[in-house]
């Protein structure tokens, strides 16, 4: 086997993930701080580059902070921590203003006095979201990795695949003291896995949604900060509280293109597909009656009733009664994508299922951003800060990313001296693997996992269905453990792992919740308990 030529680098902090929330973290860091941002793929290959509608922030003279809090804990369902949402809701604007600062080319406003344009969202009781267009994501990805690359103090290197959290256990010689010290990451050309130290260490790796057979997220959303921080101490909060999209295009390759729900608002309606009892018929109305116009997660529900009911694999999104002028108009981007596709929206319905859509819960932080161990400190989806709650309100993401990225930096700068140096590490141990023997192993256990979650642990559970979920998950961790321990770590294998991981957070959090709260529905507890209380779940 041939040596490891780089096995230690050595940084003042180090940055896993290069998404809203490593990136700003990185960039305040860097006024005085050498700092490594990794990612595990492309610099923008998280869920930032897809965020669509936009960040929201309290703007306009007749909005208030109170009601951004208010609209926050109401769609959170009261499980959110009001402290954390106000420190967020206070901080949105000043936020917004640095990435207009960086270049994000928000749209303008259209009235008089007005600085940008504001859009109005589900759950928000005020005109509060400023956007790019219907791409503000990647807008904000693409200012923040200019203004990454242009800082001499911040090294960016993408294709490194962190495997685990350097602890104090690490040390060549055995302290106790918990501490973060930095990352294992496997090198992505020469296949070798290299320390990267530092006194302090940010998890923004972003959320798990990739645990669910159908999801809007992108393919690296294996919940591996989550996992990695799990695996080295940290407590973890409301993993149940997965957010499903109600329309998803329903493509076995083309897993995460998401139908607008303003499809709906312009006259979509959900119909059974043919050769099924009711076939071609609309099914809303028996559930709701706003019928096709309900809040998404009745809507969701609905579909995933009916599916579940009739053992489908997808319902029909029918547009193609509206003028083909109107649909080409309003949807340019969905009507042309599913022409490449093969289906022509203005003369026959979408396939649709509901995909996860956004992970509420995560790594306990602070408003400091500091986790459970000293030295680490964790920013953006991977986290639970309170924000969300059990469902969250749209448009508070990005936000969150952006206050807690730089409250995290904040921290860090604050309190540098305290922050010992790293010891000595002792370099990744390769000599007792060898190269995996068959990958088809890791190909079905993830394919398995996660079909189990989709149907088991999805948008409507029961105990049964959990129950078997857990065992099911429990036979895979074995078998994953006993190839993780014997053969070299590869992008696939590290993220099966983590997957395994992540998946038995959820469904042992599901399990703990004895109601039904926001995303969390149970036909065993369909009740909501008087007070709220989070599931923390501790190593
Ligand atoms: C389709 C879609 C639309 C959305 N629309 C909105 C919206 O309009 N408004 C809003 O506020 N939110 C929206 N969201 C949610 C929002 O985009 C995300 O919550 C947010 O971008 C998360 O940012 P992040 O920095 O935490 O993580 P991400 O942007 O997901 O970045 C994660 C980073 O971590 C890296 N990483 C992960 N694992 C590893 C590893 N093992 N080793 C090294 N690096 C690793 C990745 O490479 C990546 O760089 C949307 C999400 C999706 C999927």
């Amino acid at each position: 086997m041939s040596q490891n030529p780089e096995p230690i680098h050595n940084f003042d902090v180090v940055v896993i993930g290069s998404g809203a929330a490593g990136l700003t973290a990185a960039t305040h860091l860097a006024q005085n701080r050498k700092v490594l941002v990794i990612a595990k793929g492309a610099l923008d290959g998280g869920s930032t580059r897809w965020a669509q509608g936009g960040i929201a922030a309290v703007l306009d003279e007749g909005d208030s902070f109170e009601k951004h809090v208010e609209d926050t804990i109401v769609a959170g369902a009261g499980l959110n921590d009001r402290a954390t949402v106000e420190f967020v809701v206070s901080r949105a604007p000043a936020a917004i203003e640095e990435l207009a600062n960086l270049g994000v080319p928000f749209n303008p406003g259209e009235h008089f006095g007005e600085r940008w344009h504001l859009t109005r969202e589900g759950g928000h009781s005020h005109r509060r979201i400023v956007h790019v267009n219907d791409a503000t994501g990647a807008a904000v990805q693409e200012a923040l990795v200019k203004a990454a690359q242009a800082n001499p103090n911040i090294t960016l290197r993408p294709d490194l695949v962190a495997v685990d959290l350097i602890t104090s256990r690490n040390g060549v010689r055995y302290s106790g003291d918990g501490h973060i010290w930095g990352v294992y990451a496997l090198n992505r050309a020469t296949r070798h896995v290299e320390a990267f130290l530092g006194r302090a260490t940010i998890l923004a790796t972003g959320g798990a949604g990739r645990a669910y057979l159908f999801s809007t997220a992108p393919q690296g959303a294996t919940g591996d900060g989550i996992a990695m921080a799990w695996r080295a101490g940290c407590r973890v909060s409301n993993m149940e509280m997965m957010q499903f999209h109600p329309t998803c295009l329903y493509n076995l390759e083309v897993k995460n293109f998401l139908i607008t729900e303003a499809m709906r608002g312009e006259g979509g309606k959900l119909k059974l597909p043919p050769g099924v009892p009711g076939g071609g018929q609309r099914f809303m109305d028996r559930f709701d009656k706003r019928g096709e116009l309900a809040p998404r997660d009745i809507v969701a529900r609905a579909i995933d009733h009916e599916i579940k009911r009739l053992g489908l694999d997808y319902v029909h999104l029918d547009i193609s009664h509206q003028p083909p002028e109107f649909i080409r108009e309003h949807f340019p981007t969905i009507y042309a994508r599913l022409m490449e596709l093969g289906i022509d929206i203005t003369k026959e319905p979408i396939p649709i299922v509901p995909a996860q859509h956004y992970t509420c819960g995560g790594v306990i932080i602070d408003l400091d951003g500091r986790t459970d161990l000293p030295g680490l400190y964790a920013a953006g989806e991977v986290t639970e800060s309170g924000l969300h709650g059990a469902n969250r309100l749209a448009s508070n993401s990005l936000l969150e990313c952006l206050v807690f990225g730089e409250a995290s930096a904040r921290h860090i700068i604050d309190h540098w001296d305290e922050l010992p140096l790293p010891p000595a590490i002792r370099p990744w141990d390769e000599s007792r693997v060898t190269d995996g023997d068959e990958e088809v192993i890791v190909q079905h256990n993830w394919k398995e996992i996660r079909r189990f979650m989709w149907d088991y642990v999805g948008i409507v559970r029961t105990n049964k269905r959990l129950q078997r979920a857990k065992h099911r998950i429990d036979l895979l961790a074995q078998e994953v453990d006993d190839y993780y321990g014997n053969f070299r770590v590869t992008p696939d294998l590290i993220e099966l792992r983590n997957l395994v991981e992540v998946a038995r957070l959820i469904i042992r959090s599901a399990l703990k919740r004895k109601e039904s709260r926001g995303l969390h529905y149970t036909l065993d507890f369909p009740e909501t308990l008087p007070e709220p209380v989070d599931t923390v779940l501790a190593p």
